[in-house]
């Protein structure tokens, strides 16, 4: 293995890492022998899973104290790599947080970032993939310069497998000097109401696009998804429409969803949207038209109106019921 050293940001989600941050420590440790991890605030009790996904070490940042992570946690990693040597390579989940992270580690260490990177592999150094042009092409990228490369990697491009290992031994990670972009403190939090799983770790997303006609006709993807335990997911035209909160959208811009069923209803396949679902084991389309796209990658296609289909499928899944 030519990366020797690898670092990974893992961002805590109460009791647990994100599942981003799990799927690329998982990878890391098929990547290089020495892999390390930096958490924050309820991280810090989390060596267990720290270990069993991968990393030797845990570097703790500590209670962040009302801040976002940006700041802080960007500025741990730089007095690390001062304090104990720079790794090969900085791996980060892309989130919020985690592209908050990379930009300003990138100014701290004066070091480019690699994002979008969908697929990473050891070819005499880190080589990343990255999907371009709606995800019709892939192309491959690698730092020239020396130092440590940073990278953000998407949700969804690893498996997040757990390896058996000890706990992480922790090792506490000053945030050291922050400078003035310390003072910033979060005032307020929205944690926007769901019910039923996360988008993007649903077994089944049923998904509805500007062919459903109105903001309206949306129950019935929420009424479909409930029944199939599922998650309703959304094509960026009727978030752009006003329909769903952004939070719904699946695409290039949203969120990257791999189910075992992804039911797409009224949405005509374009290749952002595809880029977004087509890891989906089973994709089963509803479109009117015979010739839309998304019937390229379906592996059940029903050529009909979604008022007509989706109510005839709901009630006979109440049926079984
Ligand atoms: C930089 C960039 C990033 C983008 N990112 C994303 C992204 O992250 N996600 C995303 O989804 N899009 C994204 N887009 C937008 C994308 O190009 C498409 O415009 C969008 O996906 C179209 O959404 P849609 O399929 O719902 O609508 P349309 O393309 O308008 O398709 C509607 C479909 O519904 C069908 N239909 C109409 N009436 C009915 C009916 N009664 N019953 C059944 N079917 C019916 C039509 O035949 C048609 O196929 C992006 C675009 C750009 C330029």
């Amino acid at each position: 293995m030519t990366v020797a050293n690898l670092w990974v940001v893992l961002e805590p989600s109460g009791d647990s890492f994100t599942t981003t941050s799990l799927e690329v420590l998982s990878f890391a440790r098929t990547l290089s022998d020495t892999v390390s991890a930096i958490t924050w605030g309820e991280g810090s009790s989390l060596a267990p899973q720290a270990g069993d996904f991968g990393a030797g070490t845990l570097y703790d940042v500590g209670d962040l104290g009302g801040a976002l992570p940006g700041v802080p946690v960007a500025s741990a990693i730089a007095s690390l790599v001062e304090r104990v040597g720079a790794p090969d390579d900085i791996l980060i989940p892309t989130s919020y947080d985690g592209r908050d992270i990379a930009a300003r580690l990138s100014a701290r260490l004066d070091r480019p970032v690699l994002s979008n990177v969908t697929g990473l592999r050891d070819d005499n150094g880190l080589v990343t993939e990255h999907p371009v042009f709606g995800g019709s092409l892939t192309v491959s990228a690698r730092f020239t310069s020396e130092g440590p490369g940073i990278v953000l990697v998407r949700a969804k491009s690893f498996a997040a497998e757990a390896s058996g290992g000890g706990p992480a031994s922790v090792v506490a990670a000053s945030p050291g000097d922050q400078g003035s972009s310390a003072g910033a403190t979060i005032v307020n939090t929205h944690v926007e109401e769901r019910t039923g799983p996360k988008l993007e770790e649903a077994t089944v997303v049923v998904s509805g696009g500007r062919g459903l006609g109105s903001a309206d006709s949306y129950v019935l993807i929420e009424e479909l998804a409930k029944l199939l335990h599922g998650a309703a997911g959304a094509s960026r035209a009727i978030v752009d429409a006003g329909w769903v909160p952004y939070s719904h959208q699946v695409g290039q811009t949203g969120k990257t969803v791999k189910p075992l069923v992804y039911i797409a209803c009224g949405i005509s396949g374009a290749t952002q949207h595809m880029v977004g679902m087509k890891g989906s084991k089973n994709i089963v389309a509803i479109n009117k038209d015979p010739d839309a796209p998304i019937f390229q990658i379906a592996d059940l296609g029903i050529v009909g109106d979604v008022h007509k289909v989706l109510p005839a499928l709901i009630d006979s899944l109440k049926g079984r019921s």
